[in-house]
């Protein structure tokens, strides 16, 4: 089955909005099995956006559009693609019902071109909005053929598809797909690759695919089945092999779960706090921990110290130390991590000090060096890395090469 995804807007060629949905379309069909070859973005345009249904028409089974459902004048998806498949609009009956409702409990009055909201094309199944006021739809464009519509904005999108849409595509499948995802942080990618190149190339099914995320490593298992058990069944002895490969690189398994995740959860469970000393991260580490609900449980204070005066101020740094090594040097790491230990009555001090760059490289520092201190109950331990990349990325990879030493020390 070959999907085609249609972003319609504007707004979208001009560069002012990002297309998110592509990006989340792309995933999400990627994990349901469902090919994906061409993607297309088109203004508000009828003619243009007619023959790009049309083209899609003749080489994808399923053409998928985001945007351009609203009330207003320049939402035509709906026109164009009903006209594309030669059906005349139809009011609904349920979507009118919908759209009195929902403005029944306003201040603003229903306008006429709101009803043109409740119009669909006669050969087609609507798809209720519980996040907006247009409905999506799947028309029957030919025989076997599917227009899939969804309203633009991504908090109505995103629900639609994963609650909707989805369903109806697995039931286009014959059988399903099964997969896990295992998440490794403290390896690199070709190294990984290395290690479990042996299972990419004789896999068949389940499949091992990795893909490389900010300072991790994943590696998505995926099995071909007639029913989610059976698809289990192919797919954990895969995982299995995969741990035995990655005993302590390995975080989880979870789709959803995050590295910071992870740690949070560990702490709470050794009843340990946690605190942090940044200088070039600025506050990103504390971020990362602070996006986990219930990081209040176990973050007690993170610093930022830019400056010599800040880390020696704060975190009790000597002078001594900065003037003899420099303040991006594995001493200054040890003393911050010690040092947030103490200034906030914690179990774990993290220390972070580098030169994110550009520029600021002696004859022996250069941009990307980090040294990154970890101290639990007492005990430290500092590494260096030479990271790559820009002063963002240099930035966010300290980040995660700090979770991961982290997790690896209260483990
Ligand atoms: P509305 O009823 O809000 O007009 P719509 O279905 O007509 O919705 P558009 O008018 O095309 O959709 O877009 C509305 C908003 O949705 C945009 O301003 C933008 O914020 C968001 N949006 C649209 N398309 C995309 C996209 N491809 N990626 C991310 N956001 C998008
Ligand atoms: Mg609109």
């Amino acid at each position: 089955m070959v999907a085609e995804i249609i972003c319609v807007g504007t707004e979208i060629l001009l560069g002012n909005i990002v297309n998110t949905n592509a990006a989340y379309l792309s995933e999400r069909l990627a994990g349901l099995g469902v090919s994906v070859f061409f993607e297309t973005t088109v203004g508000d345009n009828p003619e243009r956006l007619q023959e790009t249904i049309e083209l899609g028409l003749e080489r994808s089974d399923i053409l998928i559009l985001s945007g351009g459902l609203g009330p207003t004048k320049d939402d035509l998806t709906k026109e164009i693609a009903a006209k594309a498949c030669g059906q005349e609009l139809v009011e609904d009956k349920k979507a009118k019902q919908k759209l009195l409702d929902y403005f029944a409990g306003r201040e603003h009055k229903m306008t006429e071109n709101n009803l043109k909201q409740a119009m669909v094309p006669e050969d087609c199944t609507v798809l209720y909005n519980e996040n907006g006021t247009a409905p999506g739809m799947v028309i029957n464009a030919q025989q076997n053929k599917k227009i899939i519509l969804l309203p633009g904005p991504p908090s109505e999108l995103i629900p639609m598809f994963h609650r909707q849409v989805e369903p109806i595509l697995q039931s286009y499948q014959r059988g399903v797909l099964y997969s896990k995802v295992v998440k490794i942080d403290s390896v690199g990618e070709s190294l990984v690759e290395t290690k479990v190149l042996d299972l990419i190339d004789e896999q068949s099914n389940p499949t091992v695919a990795p893909y490389a995320k900010l300072g991790e490593v994943h590696l998505r298992v995926t099995a071909k089945a007639d029913t989610k058990e059976n698809g289990q069944e192919l797919v954990m002895p895969m995982v299995d092999e995969l741990k035995k490969r990655f005993p302590t690189e390995i975080f989880t398994i979870e789709e959803d779960v995050t590295l910071e995740q992870v740690i949070v959860e560990e702490l709470v469970k050794k009843h340990y706090s946690i605190a942090t000393a940044e200088s070039c991260t600025g506050g990103l580490l504390a971020g990362r921990i602070i996006n986990v609900a219930g990081a209040s449980d176990v973050l007690n204070e993170g610093y930022i110290t830019y400056s010599n005066e800040a880390k020696m101020k704060n975190l009790g740094v000597k002078e001594e130390t900065l003037a003899a090594v420099g303040a991006v040097s594995r001493e200054v790491a040890k003393e911050m991590a010690e040092g947030v230990c103490k200034v906030a009555h914690s179990n774990v001090g993290v220390g972070i000090t580098g030169l994110a760059g550009p520029g600021g490289e002696t004859k022996d520092k250069k941009p990307g060096l980090v040294y990154i201190g970890v101290c639990v109950n007492g005990d430290t331990t500092v590494n260096k890395y030479q990271l790559r990349g820009n002063r963002k990325k240099i930035r966010e990879v300290a980040v995660s090469r700090a979770l991961t030493m982290i997790r690896q020390k209260i483990m």
